[in-house]
Parts: C-alpha cells; structure tokens; sequence
C-alpha cells in the first residue's frame, strides 16, 4: 500500500487527484474498518502534517473549524464553548479521553456513523461544510450534504466547517457509550435565538435515529416563534417522539427510544433554559 504524507492542502488535493488513495486523520475509524476488511484502500494520505487544517478561528462572522481539529482540541477551545456550546458540549462526553486526542471532527463527518457525536451539534448550529479537490471547490450546508450518496468523492478533502456567529444558544445530549449501550444510543441537539423571552428559529437535529444525523423541519415550525414555557417544552417532546415513531417504524430499538428521547430532549434543553427563565 503506497503512502502519502503531504504538509500542504494543495498537495493533499493533488496526490488526491493523481492517486487511488484514502484520506486518513485520526485513524480512529479507518485503521479499524482497515483491520477487519471493511475497506481496503490502495493507498493512504496521511493528513497529519497539514497543520492549517487544524486551525479553529473565528473569521468574517464565522467560527471556522479546520477538519483535522480533534474532539480534544475543540473541547479545550475558548472559541467554541462561546461560540458552539452544543458542539463543545459533544467534545466532552465523546469516546473517552484517548480517542478524543485522536479523533478529528472531518473524520467524524467523513465515517458519518448514523450516532456520529459531532453531527447534530453542527447541524443545529447551521454550520457549513468547506469542501476541496483539485478541480472544485464548494461551501455547502452540512443539512444538504447529508442527503448526497455518495456523501463525498474519493478525491474530494473535507478542508474545514463554518459555523456562523448568531449568538445562538446550544445544547447536546446523548444517551448510552458506544460499546457498553450501542443498540440505545441516541442524541439530541438544539440550537435557538432568543428575544424577550420569545425563541425564535428553533433547529433540532436528531442523531442515531436514521441512516445519518437530521435537522427535524417539523420541530423547527412547531417550536419557533413561541414564548419559552413549559407549555413550550412539552409541545416538544410530543413532536420529537412522533419523529423518533416515525423514522424507527418496526425496528427492535424503537419502542425504548421513543421513550428515552424526551429525557434527552430535555437534558439537551438544560443548559438553555433554568428554572422560571432563560440562561443569560
Ligand atoms: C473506542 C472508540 C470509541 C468511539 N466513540 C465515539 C463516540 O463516542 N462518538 C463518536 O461520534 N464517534 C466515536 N468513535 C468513532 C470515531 O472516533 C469518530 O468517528 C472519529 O471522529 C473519526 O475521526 P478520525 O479522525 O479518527 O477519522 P479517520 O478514521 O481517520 O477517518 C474516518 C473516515 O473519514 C475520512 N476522512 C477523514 N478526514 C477526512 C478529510 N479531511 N477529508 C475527507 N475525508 C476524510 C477517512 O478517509 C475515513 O473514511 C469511536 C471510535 C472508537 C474506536
């Protein structure tokens, strides 16, 4: 197997372009999925040495995130808790401490588990996706390239995520580990605006109850433009356990998620609303 280590994007995207080669990051998926067969590229470039790519910084009204940040890094980062606490939040219950040194948030969008911890955080938060290869360059809503197939061209390098600067408040939680509960895992995260007390464009973003994370639309018309009470919240956890219903039809785990799914709900809530109020 032929191995690639560039120090520069431009020839990331050319050695991408000229050889049948594997984007590797963190490895924390792909040398597993190496290892059991699951994929058995012919060549690796090794995106380590790419330092930009690691870079978190806020530009022209945008939390930029480059893809090779790890959940460490972004979990660590001042520039996130203020600007993307749902997606901190993620950071700190991902994995356990080694796998978040190693794990980056492009390889957590280019294995796009359906429980992918990273996900529904950036969905809710409205983050765009930078993607590069030698011929095209994009900037596309995560939202829309969730539903392509193949999510990403063989030749196509996730450069980075765009999360804009709205002053949203944000919140995850999930429930269940990767090894210990797989079959219960599930999570949520919201993002909203308020103003006087009224919440205004709401988006709710589901993870492990499809093939892939998802902005819930209904959710978002439900909740947004209402006053946040409890009235508010309970019409929620109806609405999200008609999804939950919806999406897991006949499926072994769905009976015990359409329950659990408003206790996440809620917890993904708490760090946005407190009792008699809202969060300053
Ligand atoms: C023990 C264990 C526990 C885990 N726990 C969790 C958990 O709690 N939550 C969770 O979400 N995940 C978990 N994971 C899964 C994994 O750690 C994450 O999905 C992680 O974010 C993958 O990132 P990586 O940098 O290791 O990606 P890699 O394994 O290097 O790559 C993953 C895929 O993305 C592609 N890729 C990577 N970077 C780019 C790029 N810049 N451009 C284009 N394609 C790219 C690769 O080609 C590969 O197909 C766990 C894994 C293990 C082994």
């Amino acid at each position: 197997m032929k191995y690639f280590q560039p120090h520069s994007v431009e020839d990331a995207l050319e050695i991408a372009q000229t050889a049948e080669a594997t984007f590797l990051a963190g490895g924390t998926d792909l040398v597993l999925h190496m290892r059991t067969g699951k994929v058995q590229p012919s060549g690796i470039i090794d995106l380590g040495k790419v330092s930009v790519l690691r870079e978190i910084k806020i530009t022209d009204g945008f939390l930029n995130i480059g893809s090779m940040a790890t959940f460490a890094d972004l979990g660590k980062s001042e520039l996130v808790l203020r600007n993307a606490y749902a997606l901190w939040q993620a950071c700190q219950t991902m994995g356990s401490p080694q796998i978040r040194n190693q794990a980056t948030l492009g390889g957590n969008l280019g294995n796009c588990s359906p429980a992918a911890d990273g996900l529904p955080p950036l969905l809710a938060l409205g983050a765009e996706v930078h993607l590069m290869s030698a011929e095209k360059e994009e900037i596309v809503p995560l939202a829309t390239l969730l539903g392509r197939t193949p999510l990403l061209g063989q030749e196509t390098l996730i450069r980075g995520f765009c999360i804009p600067l709205k002053e949203l408040k944000s919140g995850f939680a999930k429930l269940g580990r990767r090894r210990a509960l797989a079959i219960a895992r599930l999570s949520v995260a919201v993002a909203l605006e308020v103003n006087e007390n009224k919440v205004e464009n709401v988006r709710v973003a589901l993870g492990a109850v499809g093939r892939r994370a998802f902005l819930s639309e209904s959710l978002s018309q439900v909740l947004s433009g209402q006053e946040l009470n409890q009235e508010w919240l309970e019409k929620g956890v109806l609405e999200v356990q008609r999804i939950v219903r919806e999406a897991l039809g006949t499926r072994a785990s769905a009976p015990y998620k359409r329950v659990a799914v408003s206790g996440v709900f809620r917890e993904a809530l708490e760090s946005i609303i407190t009792e008699g109020g809202i969060q300053a």
